[in-house]
């Protein structure tokens, strides 16, 4: 063995390489072969390319190699080796010439050392797991029917908005829109087509938004909308008001036109107190039920004092408590008569409220503040007891009346509504059941028509007779008809107010007078004003009516005395 031989560089712990300018590969030692598996002397002659990753040959090409063409060397440079299965490993390398004028280039490569090494792996293992967030963030965020975001995604977002130390020159306005008559389009051609529909309602309400403004689906057919920007309540109106129209434009789904509409409620931010993005989404959810309310495919504004004046509700239900233990609410009864025998047949029980300060209250002063909430609900099961009351009194002393109570469609959807019926039916047993009538309210506000519609049935299997109130109003009436399986239909005054006026509300009278029939329901007329009102009515073949032209509503003495007048007084 000579002293060269002893000494060659064949066995140093680090990679010894050359190359000359044209990447061939003229020597490698031992270790490198090793490390990079390779066979002895297999890379002698190779391309030094096959052992450099991608991004190490432009690295070479555009950086190291004239370097050291020009400096004669360049030390300690990251860059990325291959094995020969295609593993990438970071290592350090220094590079030198012999002499200015050779084409040799000596490499020495040495192991990147342990901590570079696990520096970069985990920023490898970080990037892969920050896209692993995005994307189960991303899943997490995105309503999987329509691609908008969803409910959470947008909750934070305007968290974020509003907790931004930026937030005190922030103007937005948040609209929360629910669509009208979705629910008929999935009961009548199924899920599938409601899918497609909601997809394209989505589609086409992300269109037609401005580029800063966001739309979530919040389940089913609700959407919240965030208009961003300087924003006075007209300009939202104006914005959402045209989104309300296009959503009004038929939608092609299967070679099926559909059209439905939407109500939307908004709310707008800054306001005077400090508010949360969940209280946000419940204020224009609030102004949404309103537009509901006043007729759908509508907007209303979600009004900040009205609601800070009404801050509690909670207040507004202790009033109504108290006013229920001090005996201020009352039932006031209208009279339903044959139009064409003058039979009185019942009379419907109309709440008032002889509130100490304000005077005799209508339902219209009060009600609106109370649905939806568990006072609304107490004062509904004190009607139906003062009612039953009423009737068993009645009963007892030979007066044989129908009495109908107004229901609305929050305390049927309670989950004691029935338990807490039958108690009060308990406590009146001699009482011919068939007597009590519920006036099912707000049938476009009932969510679970199958609990509701079980309930009902549950009620008539007690006897109970069912009305729908306000029917033909609303897109739902013919749905819940089918669903309720009501014994009366209660035809909207606004039909009969117009019917002598408006050709479209007396077809649409005649219609409800026709499939009252086919339903075999009983049918009665609200709001008989006048006796040309009686005289068409009764010609159409509608002859229940109830009304001011007959009687307006009494307090039950004030009734009892009307009763007795009656067979002189009559109709005509
Ligand atoms: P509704 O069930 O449609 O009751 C009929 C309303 O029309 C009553 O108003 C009645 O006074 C009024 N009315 C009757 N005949 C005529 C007429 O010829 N012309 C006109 N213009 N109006 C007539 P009221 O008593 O103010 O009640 C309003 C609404 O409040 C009711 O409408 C019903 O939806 C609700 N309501 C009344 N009592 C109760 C109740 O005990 N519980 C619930 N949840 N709602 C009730
Ligand atoms: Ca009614
Ligand atoms: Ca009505």
């Amino acid at each position: 063995m000579t002293m060269s031989d002893a000494f060659s560089v064949e066995h140093f712990p680090v990679g010894c390489l050359v190359s000359d300018s044209k990447r061939q590969i003229l020597y490698c030692n031992r270790f490198v072969e090793e490390h990079y598996g390779y066979g002895v002397s297999e890379l002698v002659g190779a391309d030094l390319f096959t052992l450099l990753s991608r991004a190490s040959q432009i690295m070479y090409d555009s950086y190291l190699l004239p370097l050291v063409m020009r400096e004669g060397r360049c030390d300690e440079i990251r860059l990325s080796l291959v094995t020969r299965h295609g593993e990438p490993k970071p290592v350090v390398v220094s590079l030198c010439r012999d002499h200015p004028h050779s084409e040799r280039i000596f490499w020495s490569i040495g192991n990147a050392n342990r901590s570079e090494q696990m520096f970069s792996e985990l920023t490898e293992a970080r990037k892969l797991l920050q896209q692993k967030i995005s994307l189960l963030h991303n899943l997490s965020d995105t309503d999987q029917l329509t691609g908008l975001p969803n409910r959470a995604a947008l909750t934070r977002h305007l968290n974020q908005k509003i907790g931004h130390p930026e937030s005190a020159q922030l103007a937005f306005a948040l609209a929360f829109l629910d669509l009208d008559g979705f629910k008929e389009v999935n009961d009548r051609y199924g899920h599938p087509v409601g899918d497609k529909l909601l997809r394209l309602v989505a589609k086409r309400m992300a269109a037609n938004l401005r580029n800063n403004d966001l739309i979530a689906r919040f389940g089913g057919d609700e959407f919240v909308i965030l208009l961003t920007g300087e924003f006075g309540s007209s300009e939202a109106e104006e914005s959402l008001n045209r989104l309300i129209r296009q959503v009004s434009e038929p939608f092609e789904v299967e070679s099926l036109k559909l059209h439905i509409s939407a109500s939307a409620g908004v709310t707008l931010y800054p306001q005077s107190e400090a508010v949360d993005a969940d209280q946000l989404v419940r204020q224009a959810d609030q102004a949404m039920y309103q537009a509901k309310l006043a007729g759908k495919r509508q907007l209303c504004l979600f009004n900040v004092d009205k609601e800070r004046s009404e801050k509690g509700k909670n207040k507004e239900a202790a009033a109504v408590r108290n006013a229920i233990a001090s005996g201020e609410f009352e039932l006031f009864y209208q009279p339903k008569v044959n139009m064409r025998t003058g039979e009185v047949l019942g009379a419907e029980a109309l709440l008032r409220w002889n509130h100490s300060d304000r005077g005799l209250l209508a339902p219209a002063a009060f009600l609106p503040a109370l649905s939806q909430t568990s006072a609304g609900v107490e004062l509904g099961h004190w009607v139906i007891a003062s009612g039953l009351t009423q009737l068993r009194h009645w009963h007892e002393r030979g007066i044989d009346l129908h009495v109908s109570v107004n229901i609305d469609g929050y305390h049927l959807q309670h989950p004691d509504f029935l338990r807490q019926l039958k108690d009060l039916l308990m406590d009146c047993p001699a009482l011919p059941k068939h007597r009590l009538e519920l006036e099912v309210l707000e049938t476009s506000a009932i969510e679970d028509i199958d609990h509701v519609s079980s309930v009902l049935t549950a009620c008539k299997k007690l006897g109970i007779r069912i009305s729908l109130d306000d029917f033909g109003t609303g897109y739902s009436s013919l749905a819940h008809l089918r669903d309720l399986s009501a014994d009366i239909l209660k035809i909207d005054r606004s039909f009969v107010r117009d019917m002598l006026t408006s050709p479209g509300d007396l077809a649409i009278l005649k219609g409800v007078i026709g499939f009252a029939g086919t339903f075999q329901c009983d049918v009665v007329a609200e709001g008989v004003e006048t006796i040309q009102h009686v005289q068409s009515l009764t010609e159409l073949g509608c002859d229940l009516g109830q009304g001011y032209y007959i009687a307006k509503p009494m307090p039950p003495q004030v009734f009892e005395a009307w009763l007795r007048d009656w067979p002189q007084r009559g109709l005509l």
